[in-house]
């Protein structure tokens, strides 16, 4: 699983230094797919459940499941998400961070911080012996703190031979419930920040998830070990490790 998440790191880095304006979500994808399989794996977004393309990359106010397409360019301000996984040798990994396409608003660059931080308050307590609540209550305790709203409809997930396996992971909830954590557990970690309403709508599409107001979201994922220390992030990059 660390080989398939460190195959997943390097689409996010090989991607993130193609985001600028005026690019295509579908460019982007396509980079994530060649990365992907030139270095062996498969790309397991792909055709999961009839998704259509290699990552799911959400603009503005799309929360999740955006579809690439080669008609919509990326503009000076927007705020991208990439999410995106690899399966190598049959074990799955799975990630997803957002960017800024050249500079964003005070606001926004806030929401990319605090989504990424929520991961990381929610890492303090995803350990052996804790309960998986605990990791959902840091994340929603610190988002809601910062001003920010938690998706309720979408979560994280186990991840292993499988892309989605149990438990779901919700990041927002009460401490001290759901299963225990066990070292040797690989989770997929992923809260969803929304900058206005928690409350989100599909769009006809049926993959597009995008906040009910309109107003912008952000979402950072890694897959993760549970140890008896610190938790192992497996589709970290250098900068995250
Ligand atoms: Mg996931």
């Amino acid at each position: 699983m660390r080989a398939s998440g460190l195959i997943a790191a390097a689409a996010q880095d090989v991607v993130k230094r193609e985001i600028r304006p005026g690019v295509t979500t579908k460019y982007l994808s396509d980079v994530a797919e060649e990365t992907i399989r030139s270095m062996g794996a498969i790309p397991n977004f792909k055709g999961m459940y009839g998704f259509p393309a290699a990552a799911c990359i959400s603009v503005n106010e799309e929360v999740i499941h955006g579809i690439p397409s080669d008609k919509k360019i990326l503009r000076e301000g927007d705020l991208i998400s990439i999410d995106l996984g690899a399966v190598l040798d049959g074990y799955h990994s799975d990630t997803a961070m957002t960017f800024p396409v050249g500079e964003v608003s005070k606001e926004d660059a806030l929401l990319i911080a605090v989504t990424r931080q929520s991961f990381f308050e929610g890492m303090k307590f995803a350990t052996h012996g804790n309960r998986l609540s605990d990791v959902s209550h840091a994340i929603q305790a610190y988002a809601e703190a910062n001003g920010f709203s938690v998706v309720r409809e979408f979560t994280g997930h186990g991840i292993g031979t499988e892309l989605h396996e149990d438990p779901s992971i919700p990041n927002y909830g009460n401490p001290g419930r759901g299963p225990r954590l066990v070292a040797g557990m690989t989770l997929a970690i992923e809260p969803m920040i929304n900058a206005g309403t928690h409350r989100v709508r599909v769009l006809p599409d049926r993959w597009t998830v995008v906040t009910a107001d309109g107003k912008r979201s952000a979402h950072y994922e890694h897959t993760v070990l549970i140890t008896k220390e610190k938790p192992v992030l497996l589709t970290a990059s250098k900068e995250d490790r």
